[in-house]
């Protein structure tokens, strides 16, 4: 009987926001880099007597992203005491949220092969984040040691929890990249992985059909119906890059696979556990099974008060939303006549559409879509070659405009305008390098039938193949005009100059 297997992924983000100051006290957000323990305080280090005090821009960051993500926000919501004890726990407990998060219920939708899916997020809620480990081993003696840095300790975090709605490694991967493009848009965090600004939990297992009831379930699979009769879960904490969450989710897929098939009894697999992941070796690891699994013992936070939210403060955050990435897309599209997929690259990044969209004002949608076709393509490339970015670089919008003009107007051929580009990115003006280069492309029909007459000379067997019929045979002479005239020939032109030359 033959088995398929569908996996069953659910994430946790993790985000740092981006504020001033901690969540419950004024030490300065901004650490990274700095010495460890420089950016500590009574509150932040957990010492006896001190108090927390709430981060009002946190917390309104956390409704922000609620919002762009769809979720409800209740009008009521509190902290509570989530107590384990870990070393990067300097107080013995975390600040969280458990059952009154500042939002839920939300989803975000993502492109997959069945169309677009909705991905239900059943909540965004606020917390701390916990002091650094740092493992050494002493050089001389060889034993390992372990030091504190709690600069991380009470930094605002962001907890996103999706639905366990994903069913495989490219969806899983194109929600979470979603997620670090809006809270990027929405200005809550830089959502920098390399400073760890952003993290991912997965939780995966893996859907088993059997072939009698395969038609069922595979409808179900569209609608994100979670089959019958599944792995138990796994969980995968603390991966830091896209490349480590795509990987511990194909080696948990496979590792489950060949377990169950081994086996072949789901009762033998176990109950839910958590795993490590080894950078190195990038497998998963065994830590700890449910059983062992900890009760945190969750309680409200006495230190601080709930908070309450009006109907009126919620639907001003609501406003106060910029265009998020989609919506922005959708429009480039409508109002400009880009392709869709173009104008997802054109979003991806909000300054840079910024950049684009003031370029653009004002120009005819043909200018329009030529400055993104340069954009997406040459400039693209340059940049990428030179490993800087368009706002790094000395590229203004009103010369990429000057230079598609030039094209558009035959001043300049495209050829050349390639050539010139890497001056134009570093900020010259395209207008004044044709000037000051001689760059004018020549269509003056009576310079251009003396080069003309010339080619036609050196290249007799050609000449005659074009007479007997084979006309495609005279792009290689246009190809040899080009280069005598630096490619500053009028191609048509030259075309046409060739044709009337060699055929009557
Ligand atoms: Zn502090």
């Amino acid at each position: 009987m033959a088995t398929s297997y569908v996996p069953i992924i659910g994430l946790e983000i993790h985000v740092q926001l981006k504020t001033q100051s901690k969540m419950f006290c004024s030490c300065d957000a901004q650490y990274f880099g700095d010495e460890p323990n420089t950016h500590t305080c009574p509150t932040c280090l957990g010492l006896p007597g001190a108090l927390p005090v709430m981060n009002q821009e946190a917390i309104i960051q956390t409704i922000r992203v609620g919002l762009a993500l769809n979720c409800e926000i209740p009008a009521e919501s509190k902290f509570d005491r989530k107590n384990y004890f870990y070393p990067d726990l300097v107080k013995g407990y975390q600040i969280s949220q458990y059952d009154q998060p500042l939002t839920k219920n939300g989803w975000l939708e993502i492109e997959t092969e069945e169309g677009r899916v909705r991905i239900g997020i059943t909540r965004a809620h606020l917390e701390e984040d916990t002091a650094k480990s740092i493992h050494e081993t002493d050089p001389k003696t060889g034993e390992s040691y372990t030091l504190i840095d709690c600069n991380k300790s009470g930094i605002p975090l962001l907890e996103i929890v999706s639905e366990p709605d994903l069913r495989s490694v490219r969806e899983a991967s194109a929600y979470a990249r979603k997620i670090q493009q809006i809270v990027r848009y929405i200005g809550a965090s830089d959502a920098d992985m390399e400073k760890g600004q952003l993290r991912f939990d997965i939780n995966v297992s893996l859907g088993i059909i059997e072939d009698a009831e395969g038609v069922e379930d595979t409808l179900d699979i569209v609608k994100r119906i979670l089959p019958k009769k599944h792995t138990p879960i796994v969980e995968v904490k603390n991966l830091n890059s896209f490349r480590a969450l795509e990987k511990a989710l194909e080696y948990e897929i496979k590792r489950q696979i060949t377990l169950y098939e081994e086996t072949g009894e789901l009762s033998e697999m176990g109950n839910k556990e958590t795993r490590g992941w080894d950078y190195e070796r990038e497998e998963t690891i065994f830590q700890r099974s449910k059983e062992e699994a900890h009760d945190y013992r969750y309680f409200p936070e006495p230190d601080l008060p709930p908070m309450r939210f009006t109907a009126e403060q919620i639907e001003t955050w609501r406003a106060e939303l910029p265009e998020l990435p989609e919506a922005k897309a959708a429009r480039f599209v409508k109002a400009y006549g880009i392709k869709p997929e173009d104008a997802a690259l054109l979003v991806a990044d909000r300054k840079e559409a910024d950049w684009f969209e003031q370029a653009v004002e004002k120009q005819d949608k043909t200018v329009v879509q030529e400055v993104a076709k340069w954009l997406l393509g040459d400039v693209t490339y340059l940049l990428r070659e030179r490993e800087t970015t368009l706002l790094q670089s000395g590229l203004s919008g009103e010369h990429l405009v000057e230079l598609v003009t030039l094209i558009a107007a035959g001043t300049i051929s495209g050829k050349i305008a390639k050539d010139i580009l890497p001056e134009i990115i570093t900020g010259k003006s395209p207008k004044a390098l044709v000037t000051e280069k001689g760059l004018q492309q020549v269509s003056d029909s009576g310079a251009l039938e003396a080069v003309a007459r010339e080619v036609i000379a050196e290249n007799p067997a050609v000449v005659d193949q074009i007479r007997s019929g084979k006309e495609s045979a005279i792009m290689f002479l246009v190809g040899q005009m080009m280069k005598k005239t630096k490619g500053q020939a009028n191609p048509p032109v030259v075309q046409e100059i060739l044709r009337k030359l060699i055929l009557t």
